[in-house]
């Protein structure tokens, strides 16, 4: 008796914390599935294993209000208050993967905390992540929820991200979670070198970009159309 005691005490919580855990694995498959039908003109097949691990063990429904966690792991962006949204698991996927592909990330720039859940991905393919976002009560919340998740490696900040955080440039990644109608200048010059930036660009319809600085400027590429919250100067 003791023993199975001693074996529940641990089974139990686990339990608990994995009520997810089936619709998670199904959320994961039906974003590999989006990659596959959308590979004709993405020009990949699959997502990186490692992505894909990521999204099946970050828990989205922390990241979402009470009333939206049994939607958690559809793919689709669900409300966050403040008329702001939490992003598509397919596109953070999709976002993350190709901040990864270039190479190691050492220090990632993140404009648009929102609620963090692409915070704690990219908090898992790099060292730092520093992360701005322009609404306090969002931002507040969303640094105590990483606390809670232990998630130590994130320094967040009350900012519009428009100036970037020139303090810790430069960065090996830049991430901008919400549009602008053009890519701000001051974000550009705080890629480093072999750097790149992944971020929708445009005002009703938008195209994303993985912008890459090499040593004579910056290369764009097109990935794909995509339809993200607008990027607003100021802060409140
Ligand atoms: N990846 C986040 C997306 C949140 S929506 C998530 O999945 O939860 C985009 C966020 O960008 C919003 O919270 C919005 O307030 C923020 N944002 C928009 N313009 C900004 C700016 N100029 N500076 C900082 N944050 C900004």
């Amino acid at each position: 008796t003791l023993f199975i005691a001693f074996a529940m005490s641990f089974y139990l919580p686990l339990s608990v914390a994995d009520e997810y855990a089936d619709a998670r694995q199904r959320m994961v498959q039906i974003i590999s599935q989006d990659v596959i039908e959308t590979s004709s003109y993405l020009g990949t097949e699959t997502l990186a294993p490692t992505v894909l691990q990521a999204m099946g063990k970050v828990p989205r429904h922390e990241f979402v209000p009470r009333r939206e966690k049994p939607f958690a792991y559809e793919n689709r962006p669900l409300p966050i208050g403040h008329g702001q949204t939490i992003s598509q698991p397919y596109i953070v996927a999709r976002m993350t993967e190709l901040l990864i592909e270039g190479g190691p990330l050492n220090r990632v720039l993140e404009i648009g905390t929102g609620s963090g859940y692409q915070t704690a991905i990219l908090a898992k393919f790099a060292q730092e992540i520093y992360s701005l976002e322009r609404i306090k009560a969002l931002q507040e919340k969303t640094r105590k929820r990483m606390r809670t998740l232990k998630i130590y490696n994130v320094l967040f900040r009350y900012a519009d991200g428009s100036v970037g955080w020139q303090d810790k440039a430069p960065y090996d990644g830049i991430l901008a979670a919400a549009a602008p109608a053009k890519v701000p200048e001051q974000l550009l010059q705080q890629l480093a070198v072999g750097g790149r930036m992944i971020i929708p660009v445009g005002e009703e319809r938008q195209k994303l970009f993985r912008i890459t600085r090499t040593e004579e400027g910056f290369d764009h590429q097109f990935i794909e159309d995509v339809r993200f919250v607008p990027f607003r100067s100021g802060v409140r």
